[in-house]
């Protein structure tokens, strides 16, 4: 293996950065069994910027021996949880002393202006994982009465090895959300990165080493879903499986469990979230908080509110300032390390391609662009910001993640009328409520169909409160406490004080 070396010069960074461009595991760099790269591109540009290696299932394989390895030497219930925070909280400085570097390639390999990348997953990254360090030696279990001649009690044992594959779209906070739990909880790791975005997971890597983890508690195995991905999700001595991504791939992941060994398998998969703005909202506030909830991340977020359900006596004002924000933020798209930047490209061609063709059956099906609805400018991978108007339920633009900035305004008249269609989905990741009347607002966050909820706000997803999806969003919950069930499993052990047979 050797390093890949990007240089910048801009006012982010200047100089170089370099990462290795191998596979991590057992604490050391190595070539793949099978040699193999793939090349990593920026999409601002749609230039090639590295080569990095690509795993196969035969790397998979050793990365589970030593995972279970450290595992029974120096991890797991070897370890004490006071260590493992000490590690844990050790990893957070490390990247937060390397947030500049992180965010640079964050933008440079996803196109996330730089410093939305620094502040916001950064951020999330650095806080998850500080956070999931102060419950490393507060994992426990109950004593439970029954009768004075048994003493029980719980264990909360880790899995194991367990194995996480994670998507492009943040591709350090993703990587954090999964990896901080389940070290927490005494678990090692097999982790593949997004084939198209794996340098923040390579650097990252090196502060594993850095910190001073155990070799072979994380393994990072970069390459492709159909090879490292399937490998992982049909191991036999994989206990437990964390997915980030598409319910196409969630399926196959849950199937592939079923084939195999039956592991535990947990899933963060996508959304078409609906934001709903009542006439007694806060206007000026709410069309901030709508834009933030679709446009941030270009688009390409699974809690995107991109069905916007606008209470008729408020629409005109509502499109009128939604209108002009969008258009700003069209107006500050273009080099993700500009300062001014606050719209990047999407994160690849096929993602390009993809958001360009629902844009295309919109107008199709007869809905009107109210606002961009064409790539911006020639070079790289931009999308205007779009706004649809005139929607209907039984477009694809409207029942259809699209995981781009492109949003599917629709006007309605009453709240039963407007729970009803915001239900109207197959997924149930998260919601936007907007209203000043509290009793109002609670009411239909209530009855809302998702695993989030926001009252007047969007996005705010913080590492103490769980994460997840209803119905085809996902099974299993990221963040908080119950966060810590989804990387434990319980002992039940029964002491006899007494009872002769
Ligand atoms: P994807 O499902 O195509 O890929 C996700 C990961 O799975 C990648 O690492 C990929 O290589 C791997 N993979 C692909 N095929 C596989 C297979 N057969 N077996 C095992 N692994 C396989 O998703 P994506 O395009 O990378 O990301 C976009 C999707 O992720 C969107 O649907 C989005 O909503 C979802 N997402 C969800 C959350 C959440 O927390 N709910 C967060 C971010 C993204």
């Amino acid at each position: 293996p050797g390093q890949t070396t990007l240089e910048f010069d801009n006012v982010a960074h200047k100089g170089s950065i370099s990462v290795n461009n191998g596979l991590f595991i057992d604490g050391k760099w190595c070539d793949p069994v099978e040699p193999d790269m793939i090349d990593i591109f920026n999409p601002a540009t749609g230039k090639k910027i590295a080569a990095v290696s690509l795993g196969s299932r035969k790397d998979v394989d050793i990365a589970v021996k030593a995972a279970q390895k450290a595992y029974k030497t120096s991890w797991g219930l070897k370890c004490p949880g006071t260590t493992r925070g000490k590690l844990l909280a050790c990893l957070a400085d490390l990247v937060e002393r390397d947030a500049d570097q992180f965010a640079a390639l964050e933008s440079i390999n996803v196109g996330k202006p730089f410093h939305v990348a620094k502040a916001a997953d950064l951020g999330a990254s650095i806080s998850c994982i500080r956070y999931f360090a102060g419950w490393s030696d507060k994992i426990q279990g109950n004593a439970i009465e029954t009768n004075e001649t048994k003493l029980a009690y719980t264990r909360h044992e880790p899995y194991g090895v367990v194995g996480q594959i994670i998507p492009w779209n943040a591709p350090l906070a993703m990587l954090s959300w999964k990896l901080a739990p389940a070290l927490a909880t005494g678990n090692c790791i097999v982790l593949k990165p997004s084939e198209m975005t794996p340098l923040s997971a390579l650097k990252f890597a090196d502060l594993v080493v850095e910190a001073g983890f155990p070799p072979g508690v994380v393994n990072i195995v970069n390459g492709y879903g159909t090879t490292v991905g399937q490998a992982i999700s049909d191991h036999m001595d994989i206990s437990k499986v964390a997915f980030t991504g598409s319910t196409l791939v969630g399926r196959k992941i849950l199937e592939a469990s079923a084939r195999s060994n039956l592991k535990v398998v947990t899933l963060e998969l996508g959304g078409k979230s609906p934001t709903v703005i009542f006439d007694d909202c806060n206007l000026d506030q709410t069309v901030k908080w709508a834009t933030l909830a679709m446009y941030g991340n270009m688009g390409q977020s699974c809690v995107a509110g991109s069905r916007i359900f606008v209470q008729e006596g408020i629409y005109p004002q509502f499109m009128e300032k939604f209108t002009a924000m969008v258009k700003g933020l069209g107006q500050a798209t273009g080099d993700p390390f500009a300062p001014a930047t606050q719209h990047g490209p999407q994160v690849t061609k096929d993602q390009f391609d993809r958001i360009m063709g629902y844009i295309e059956s919109g107008k199709a099906d007869g809905a009107t662009v109210h606002v961009g609805g064409d790539r911006h400018g020639t070079e790289g991978y931009f999308i205007q910001p779009t706004i649809f108007t005139d929607c209907t339920p039984d477009m694809k633009i409207v029942k259809e993640e699209i995981f781009g900035p492109v949003s599917a305004v629709m006007k309605f008249k009453t709240e039963e009328e407007v729970i009803e269609a915001a239900n109207a989905t197959t997924y149930g990741l998260s919601a936007c409520v907007f209203s000043e009347n509290v009793s109002r607002a609670l009411r239909v966050a209530h009855v809302i169909e998702s695993g989030s909820a926001f009252i007047n706000s969007a996005q705010l997803i913080d590492p103490a409160i769980p994460f997840g999806g209803y119905k085809a969003s996902g099974i299993g919950r990221e963040h908080g406490e119950y966060a810590l069930t989804t990387y434990t499993q319980v002992k039940a052990v029964h002491v006899n004080l007494g009872l002769n047979l």
